[in-house]
């Protein structure tokens, strides 16, 4: 395996990425560097952002440089604000122990009279959106006669944002003997063109499949009712109690509306389109990027350039026009080897562009069924508790506020105080989902038009996530869920053991947990006992109408609706 060592690089550039922690070449790295420090061949790479496709070209572009010839040599283009300043920034990390080597980001949006200022100190290396950079060839201020090395960055985007001329008009200005570079995430036929007229017999690089979706995305979808695309969108969100998503609309409109209901209803998200000033959309970016904001909800055109590693989610709450877009928003997440997923909400009148969809991104998408309100409690409250196990305190500031507390709770005992805190943290959920209004799957059973079998029996949320069990206990044996939570607690030593859904029934009772630790938990709870009691745990077998061995009678487990007031609070403070 070629290492960056290897790769022939001096000690500035190698100390470079030593301090960027970059222990191993990426992909794209492997196959363009050596192009780059090798021959003077064109490059095609086809590659979706966060591939590093950014050091890709940068660590050989700066090494290139000759900072002792002030004259610009390298142009990159690339289609957004954002992309340019982040390119910029990495390249001026890239060149921290190299000399003095200068760079310039030229953009709209931006006063022009200083980047002209910029441009007249003598300018190694430009990156330039397409139209500043056409004003800016015109006003005199850009010099490209000595560039010899173009770098064309998100060509696509590039297209889609109707810059074909722009760039042509630029490539124009550039001498012949320049190298070109074009890294594109999908290759199209202008793209092709683009090649044929201004590179030269390129080197083709694909990084992953063509026109397909990043590698680490996984790919999911909820059929949902128009009505209730808003009410799927807060289950999703609140299914995932460590989101950070960027939810995309269609049209201003809808972002603006999909965002002014969720932070009406408490959540940290913003929105960003186009009618906020370039100095809102900064401000929004920059909160969102530093985690203030656990969601961005966006326009496509709005979110391009904005470059996040980390989003776990992409949410299309409407499909994009073009199915091409939706391989640019996939890309989004599963960015630096990390996974995401991306998730649409459909409606049933969609299915054929999500089809049209599934077939350009080569992968399967896998329907899934809306969580229901007990699901998204225990999510949230499972994930509460974890953060109690962990939390780090400090004890000499709380210890003296202690004693008054005990004083003020001494009436309640653990119980009773574990429910009171719980309901504190949660009344926003458990009032939303209390009322067992869970919404109803649009998507017929058997749903072979789609190609594919409805959800029947399995209630699939993310993929394998759980395994239901049987156990042999029951109400009459005063089990209940703080019983099951306890007999699993006691007999997995802390462990943590995540677990879902429990139906109570009279002498026996069904749970799930999350299928990695099924194997484990039969294990250990079969040896366990309960009052006295041996505990019997088992796969459930499907749900059945008929009785199983004489006892089961295939009973739905209750709603929250059809409880007493008294049973639900109880039952609020545990999983359904
Ligand atoms: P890019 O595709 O250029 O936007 O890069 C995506 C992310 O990967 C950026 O945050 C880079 O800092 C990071 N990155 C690039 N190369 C490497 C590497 N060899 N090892 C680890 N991270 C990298």
């Amino acid at each position: 395996m070629i290492n960056f060592e290897e790769m022939g690089f001096t000690p500035g550039i190698l100390k470079a990425i030593q301090e960027l922690g970059f222990e191993q070449p990426m992909p794209v790295q492997k196959k363009v560097i050596p192009l780059m420090l090798g021959d003077e061949s064109d490059i095609i790479a086809l590659a979706q952002t966060g591939t590093g496709k950014t050091a890709a070209f940068g660590l050989p572009l700066v090494q290139a440089t000759d900072t002792e010839i002030n004259s610009t040599q390298a142009l990159i283009l690339c289609p957004t604000r954002e992309l340019c300043i982040q390119i910029t920034g990495d390249l001026t990390d890239y060149a921290r122990f190299t000399g003095k080597l200068k760079i310039l980001a030229v953009y709209g949006g931006a006063s022009i009279d200083n980047q002209i200022r910029g441009l007249k100190k003598g300018v190694h290396i430009i990156v330039a959106t397409p139209g500043r950079l056409i004003d800016l060839i015109g006003r005199g201020a850009a010099k490209l006669s000595n560039v010899n090395t173009v770098i064309l960055d998100e060509a696509d985007e590039m297209l889609n944002m109707g810059f074909l001329d722009s760039i042509n008009e630029i490539l124009e200005e550039i001498p012949e003997g320049r190298r070109t570079l074009l890294f594109s995430a999908t290759m199209s036929s202008e793209i092709a063109s683009i090649a044929r007229k201004y590179m030269n017999n390129p080197a083709e690089i694909t990084i992953g499949t063509k026109n397909s979706s990043a590698e680490n995305v996984s790919h999911a979808y909820y059929f949902v009712h128009a009505k209730d695309k808003y009410k799927v969108l807060k289950r999703i969100v609140d299914f995932e109690p460590d989101i950070y998503a960027i939810v995309f609309c269609r049209t201003r409109k809808d972002t603006q509306e999909v965002a002014s209901k969720l932070i009406n209803d408490g959540y940290n998200v913003d929105a960003l389109h186009g009618d906020l000033s370039q100095s809102q959309r900064d401000a929004v970016m920059q909160k969102f990027r530093s985690k203030n904001l656990n969601m961005l909800v966006a326009t496509d055109v709005a979110a391009r350039g904005l470059d996040v590693d980390d989003l776990t989610h992409v949410i299309n709450f409407s499909l994009p026009d073009d199915p091409e877009i939706y391989t640019h928003r996939c890309g989004r997440t599963g960015r630096a080897g990390k996974t995401g997923i991306s998730i649409s909400l459909v409606h049933l009148r969609e299915r054929q562009e999500l089809q049209k969809i599934e077939r350009l991104v080569k992968k399967p998408f896998k329907a899934l069924s809306i969580p229901t309100g007990s699901e998204i409690c225990g999510k949230q409250l499972f994930n509460w508790v974890n953060k109690i196990e962990t939390v780090a305190t400090d004890h000499q500031e709380i210890e003296k506020f202690l004693p008054e507390i005990k004083m003020k709770l001494e009436g309640l005992d653990r119980e009773e105080l574990l429910k009171r805190v719980i309901s504190l943290e949660f009344n926003r959920f458990l009032d939303d989902y209390r009322h067992g209004d869970d919404l109803v799957d649009p998507v017929p059973e058997k749903d072979s038009s789609f190609g594919r079998t409805g959800r029947k029996g399995s209630r699939e949320q993310y993929p394998g996530n759980y395994k239901r069990l049987f156990i042999n206990l029951g109400k009459s044996d005063g089990f209940y869920p703080e019983q099951l939570i306890d007999l699993v607690n006691i007999n997995t030593r802390g462990r943590k053991i995540p677990i879902g859904k429990i139906d109570l029934l009279k002498t026996f009772s069904f749970f799930e947990v999350e299928a990695g630790h099924a194997d484990d938990l039969i294990g250990a709870l079969n040896n366990a006992k309960f009052k006295e009691r041996r505990v019997t745990v088992e796969i459930a077998q499907e749900k059945t109408d008929k009785p199983r061995n004489g006892e089961y009678s295939g009973r739905k487990p209750a709603k929250w609706s059809n409880r007493s007031p008294e049973k639900r609070r109880q039952r609020s403070v545990f999983i359904e």
